[in-house]
């Protein structure tokens, strides 16, 4: 579904360069909740961000969805992308939008006609439970409903895959279960293949099939979680 091969990415040059992912090779499954932890600072966020490109590797490949990333021209990037929906911990919306308008952004810029972006907007909404905030401005949503919306918006492509960047890590306890819950009904009911970095051993337990730990830039340990499958 998505495999990187001995990805590197520095920052900085020379002297005061610091190898932030260090020749990783990593392979996520179609259809499994793979968790990347660590310790912070490990470059999980930047092995993330190198699945879809948003973070281009100095060296090494990104397969997604059958196609080299790496080698692909800026236009089919783009287009490539909408596959892969993104999530943060910081939700990202845009404040001066209502929760459709945010949702209905990615395909605005994919140039969606209105009849069919008004369906995908409204069909997202439903599937996070919040087509009666479709109205409303995101300051006026907890914290929770804002990242459904942040969610409702990921999935507007109808993407195979969706990376999640410590999705949980700004909410509570109560509110993290239920964006848990978001996310293992997206993987159960659409059969979106879902990674997710954490560094919170709840989500994982909770959440995922398969698990990798990073430390210092580099892959130091995978496993399967036994009593979850994806096929259960
Ligand atoms: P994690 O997600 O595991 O906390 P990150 O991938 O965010 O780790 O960061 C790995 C290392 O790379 C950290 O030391 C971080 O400070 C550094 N880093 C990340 N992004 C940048 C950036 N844009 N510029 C410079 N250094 C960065
Ligand atoms: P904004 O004020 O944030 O621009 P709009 O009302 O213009 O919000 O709608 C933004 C987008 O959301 C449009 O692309 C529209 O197709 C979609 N949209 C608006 N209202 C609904 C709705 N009730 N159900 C589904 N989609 C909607």
């Amino acid at each position: 579904m998505i495999s990187l091969h001995k990805v590197s990415k520095s920052y900085g040059s020379g002297t005061g360069g610091f190898k932030a992912v260090d020749r990783v090779s990593l392979t996520v499954r179609g259809g499994t909740i793979h968790g990347i932890i660590g310790p912070s600072g490990a470059g999980k966020s930047t092995l993330l961000r190198m699945m879809n490109l948003l973070e281009p590797p100095d060296e090494g490949g990104v397969v997604a969805l059958g196609q080299d990333l790496t080698a692909l021209p800026e236009a089919k990037l783009r287009i490539a992308r909408r596959s892969i929906g993104m999530v943060f911990q910081q939700f990202h919306l845009l404040h001066n939008r209502t929760v459709s308008g945010n949702v209905a952004v990615p395909l605005e810029l994919a140039g969606t006609g209105r009849t069919q972006r008004r369906e995908r907007v409204l069909e997202c909404l439903r599937f996070v439970g919040l087509e009666d905030k479709a109205d409303q401005y995101p300051a006026r949503l907890s914290g929770g409903q804002k990242q459904r919306v942040a969610i409702a918006r990921a999935l507007a492509h109808r993407p195979a895959v969706l990376l999640c960047d410590e999705p949980t890590s700004s909410l509570d306890p109560d509110t993290t279960s239920e964006i848990l819950a978001v996310l293992r009904h997206i993987n159960t009911t659409l059969g979106v293949t879902i990674v997710i970095v954490t560094h919170e051993m709840e989500v994982v337990k909770e959440l995922c099939h398969e698990v990798s730990v990073m430390e210092r830039g580099r892959l130091v340990d995978g496993f399967a979680l036994p009593r979850r499958t994806p096929a259960e």
